[in-house]
């Protein structure tokens, strides 16, 4: 298995893709776009204006009244067919965020795959969409309800999932019967350009689906622009909030959903081993760069000195390479930047006192010395004030916080300002049940680390990890990308009761 894999696709000149063409745009600012495990630059992409996006913003408005009209049946066969092209290029795909956001190819494929299900739930889109019908709600009169589209959508993604992130919002507003523009993050782009070009094979009309790339500029065009009716975002907390501030005064439907600093408890009957693996995978896969990350290890009772111990094996002996080499475990964080911020943090946390147990900083990777890279790094004896607890590093940094008992890690968890995932590791049944029906956090596991739901539920945290009434994709992204209409009907053959000056009833 320990083969490098064929060069990704290499995308010089990162295009927008309007109305079904793919188009360079009128600015005249670009960005650029390295691979992170060569700290090479790769491509470039071009930074929208607010003309360019109001160019795609037309396309998606004039495209809208046909795709609408369009019988759900045939949207979901549609979506059958982009849903079998992502099969096929399931490999080049994960390659292109290999390339592009660093993390490694059989992640990157994981990633591909939860998009690629959430395709396949909308591809329900028939069943979805039936609405409620009642005979005879008053003598002779009928009524139902029904869920139209909204009509221009966008979607605002962040570079920690350039596939699965996008495929958790358009395939449903698609489907739905909207049309959609993504604005993919500007550090690894060249993935939403690939799901474009799938759509088109996939016989979806032009300017139903457009990717318009840019930073603040482009987001706060999408923001204004009165013909946006719904606004999806995913990132940092601080742009979530500001992101759900702004298009709610503009009178669009927002959903937000920030960032977050997850818990995984070790309850002192835990299986030391599993929690061990749960821990190892959850702190440092992807390099830390997911929402779902655990980046704290609440140990509980008397099982902190083993459990830090066998920790500290595992992450020594972290297997670090180009996300291409199919035996590695870890690949490089997505910017220089982003790994000075890491770096940085560990050490702020040596400086606050914490016990710098492994100190991942200085990891160079043989070939790739130019690259992100920055080893495993685990934290013991955190305390709450510290920043390494408080702050969402998003980088591979554990933080190991030690608590008596089982109500003192439920309140080490609602002092956090974030609320998306948690989870506890545990023999005792009484235990995890009080755990899940007390934390207040979005979305629990018990045994399992990272509970990231099925495309069949829906996504989305409490607190700071989400601004915006509705989760993401599932049920509540039907919800989210429609509106209800309730008709009520009755026929001239029925009984005419004349003109009526009261409230109407059923009676
Ligand atoms: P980010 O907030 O920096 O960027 C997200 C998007 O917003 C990008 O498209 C970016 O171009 C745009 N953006 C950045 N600054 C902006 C500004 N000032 N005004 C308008 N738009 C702006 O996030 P990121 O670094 O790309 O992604 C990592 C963050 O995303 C982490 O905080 C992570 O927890 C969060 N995240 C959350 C979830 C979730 O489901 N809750 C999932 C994935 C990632």
């Amino acid at each position: 298995m320990n083969k490098p894999l064929d060069a990704p696709l290499q995308i010089r000149s990162i295009p927008h893709v309007i109305g079904g063409r793919e188009v360079a745009g009128t600015s005249g600012r670009h960005a650029d776009v390295f691979n992170p495990a060569t700290g090479q630059v790769t491509g470039k992409v071009g930074l929208a204006n607010e003309a360019d996006v109001a160019t795609a913003v037309d396309a998606a408005a004039a495209a809208f009244p046909a795709w609408a009209a369009t019988p759900p049946l045939k949207r979901a066969r549609v979506m059958f067919a982009f849903k079998q092209l992502l099969d096929q290029h399931h490999d080049e795909l994960a390659m292109t965020i290999t390339a592009e956001h660093g993390k490694v190819f059989t992640d990157a494929r994981g990633e591909v795959t939860r998009g690629i299900e959430v395709v396949e739930f909308a591809c329900g889109i028939p069943q979805l969409l039936k609405g409620e019908y009642t005979e005879q709600i008053g003598t002779g009169i009928d009524s139902w309800s029904l869920r139209q589209p909204l009509g221009v959508c966008a979607g605002i993604t962040p570079f920690n999932f350039p596939v699965m992130v996008p495929l958790w919002m358009f395939p449903l507003a698609i489907a739905c019967g909207n049309t959609f523009i993504l604005k993919p993050s500007e550090r690894d782009p060249s993935a939403g350009v690939l799901l474009a070009r799938l759509l088109r094979e996939a016989g979806l009309p032009d300017g139903v689906f457009n990717v318009v790339h840019g930073d603040k500029v482009a987001v706060d065009a999408l923001l204004a622009h009165p013909t946006v009716q719904a606004i999806s975002f995913v990132g940092s907390t601080p742009i979530a909030e500001t992101i759900y501030k702004t298009a709610a005064a503009h009178g669009k439907r927002v959903q937000a959903l920030g960032g977050a600093k997850n818990h995984l408890v070790v309850m002192p009957d835990a299986d030391l081993e599993q929690a061990v693996d749960a821990l190892i995978g959850a702190a440092y896969g992807s390099a830390g760069e997911r929402c779902m990350a655990i980046s704290v290890g609440v140990a509980v009772g008397d099982i902190a000195d083993e459990l830090v111990a066998r920790l500290a094996e595992r992450v020594r002996t972290l297997r670090i390479a180009n996300g291409t080499d199919l035996a590695a475990e870890m690949g490089p964080l997505v910017t220089r930047q982003h790994l000075d911020k890491v770096s940085g943090y560990v050490g702020k946390g040596l400086a606050e006192g914490a016990t710098l147990v492994v100190d991942g900083r200085g990891t160079k990777v043989e070939g790739c010395e130019d690259g992100f890279f920055i080893g495993g790094s685990l934290f013991d004896h955190v305390q709450p004030p510290m920043s390494i607890y408080r702050d969402e590093i998003f980088g591979p940094v554990l933080a190991i916080v030690r608590v008596p008992d089982f109500d003192a890690a439920l309140d080490l968890i609602h002092g956090h300002e974030y609320g998306n995932g948690v989870s506890i590791f545990t023999r005792d049944g009484d235990a995890a049940r009080e755990f899940a029906q007390r934390v207040q956090i979005g979305m629990v596991g018990i045994n399992v680390p990272i509970p990231v739901p099925m495309a069949f539920h829906s996504f989305g945290g409490w607190k700071a990890s989400l601004f915006g009434d509705h989760n993401i994709y599932g049920p509540e992204g039907v919800r989210f990308y429609t509106r209800m209409k309730t008709v009520t009907t009755r026929w001239p053959a029925s009984i005419r009761a004349g003109a009526q000056f009261v409230m109407p009833t059923s009676g």
